[in-house]
């Protein structure tokens, strides 16, 4: 049996030092923000090469505090990508905002910035490229329309592109740590990078109710902080991203080697470091729930990202999308199959994998 992702087997790779990590963070006596938190952040700044990070409490609150802090609300439009995780969109509604969708690039499933800069009216207030399964977006096409451009690198933690990491080529960047993440965590947690001094000094006021000063609230913010428990994790996970990465990588090029000339389409090829391969996706043309289910049937487990895109959401009814609004998006999420990836599968987990998909092709 091979499981989509495998979390407790990820945990085991490195558990003396997440659990010498955790306890150091349960016997300091301070659980939210703190020196960990401090420390983390610092790290992850040095690691992106970027000017400042501020900690959150998830990916979704790392994209509503970004949407906050540039104030953005109701009446203003943001346009983003209409094959994502829904998290993209939810973070824009949360702010009082109107997603305006646009359609992919079916090569990267990523923005088609044509589509993006047609989108574009008087009230658009930001553009959000989503890097998503671990590819970079084209980010610099989408900064030349001259709006914000708030990068949700979720998926992404670790992609480079031109030597720019994934989250430091718009105004402002977003990440996730949930567990399946590149740099993944052992419970929620988000981070923003800005360049902007500005900026990150709000997101961190707007993080803690609005305040820099105990009990003194200069903006209405939330309760959106890391706790030292995931930041003492995080720190170990952080050393050891690259090798992760690496071995991400490496999977992915055993799977594109072993599916090659079968009726499959593996993902487009990008400069080495573009590609984190989160979550590996595969194109079925046709058969993909028949070719899933004879996998399940001999022990692999897969996953479809995404079988819906938002416009067909059902919490976006009220926007009056329609079927055939977004073909490209559509017929990838007919297309699509994620076969199973994370770094502690290695090479012989993908070949068992790639041989089944072989036999289930048949
Ligand atoms: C995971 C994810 C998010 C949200 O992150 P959470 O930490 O789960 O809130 C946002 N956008 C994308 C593309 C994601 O994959």
């Amino acid at each position: 049996m091979i499981p989509a992702f495998d979390a407790a087997a990820e945990f085991a790779a490195a558990a003396p030092d997440l659990e010498a990590a955790a306890l150091r963070a349960l016997r300091s006596g301070r659980y939210i923000l703190g020196d960990e938190v401090e420390s983390f952040e610092q790290e992850v700044t040095d690691y992106l090469g970027t000017e400042h990070s501020v900690s959150c409490a998830s990916g979704t609150d790392a994209l509503t505090l970004a949407f906050h802090a540039l104030d953005i609300g109701p009446g203003d439009e943001v346009v983003t990508t209409v094959f994502t995780f829904f998290a993209t969109v939810s973070a824009i509604l949360a702010c009082g905002a109107t997603p305006v969708l646009c359609d992919i690039d079916p090569a990267t499933f990523c923005i088609d910035p044509v589509s993006a800069a047609r989108a574009c009216s008087p009230k658009t207030r930001a553009i959000v490229p989503v890097h998503l399964f671990g590819r970079m977006a084209e980010v610099d096409p989408l900064v030349a329309l001259g709006y914000p451009v708030v990068e949700d690198a979720a998926q992404a933690f670790g992609a480079i592109s031109n030597g720019r990491h994934a989250g430091t080529i718009g105004a402002v960047g977003c990440h996730s740590f949930f567990p399946t993440k590149n740099l993944g965590g052992f419970g929620d947690g988000g981070l923003v990078v800005t360049a902007d001094a500005d900026l990150a000094a709000k997101v961190r006021m707007l993080r803690a109710h609005g305040s820099r000063e105990k009990y003194l609230h200069e903006l209405v913010g939330t309760n959106s902080r890391l706790d030292a428990l995931q930041a003492s994790m995080l720190r170990v996970r952080l050393r050891r991203l690259d090798e992760a990465l690496a071995a991400r990588r490496a999977i992915a090029g055993v799977y594109e080697e072993m599916l090659a000339g079968l009726p499959v389409v593996t993902p487009a090829p990008a400069p080495e470091l573009a590609h984190t391969h989160n979550i590996y996706v595969i194109r079925i043309p046709s058969g993909r729930d028949e070719v899933a289910g004879r996998l399940a049937a001999s022990g692999i487990q897969t996953a479809v990202h995404y079988a819906t895109p938002v416009h067909l959401q059902p919490a976006m009814r009220p926007f009056g999308y329609a079927t055939g609004d977004f073909p490209e998006a559509e017929r990838a999420s007919r297309e699509v199959l994620t076969l199973p990836m994370f770094p502690s599968l290695g090479p012989d987990g993908a070949r068992t994998v790639a041989n089944a998909l072989r036999g289930a092709l048949r």
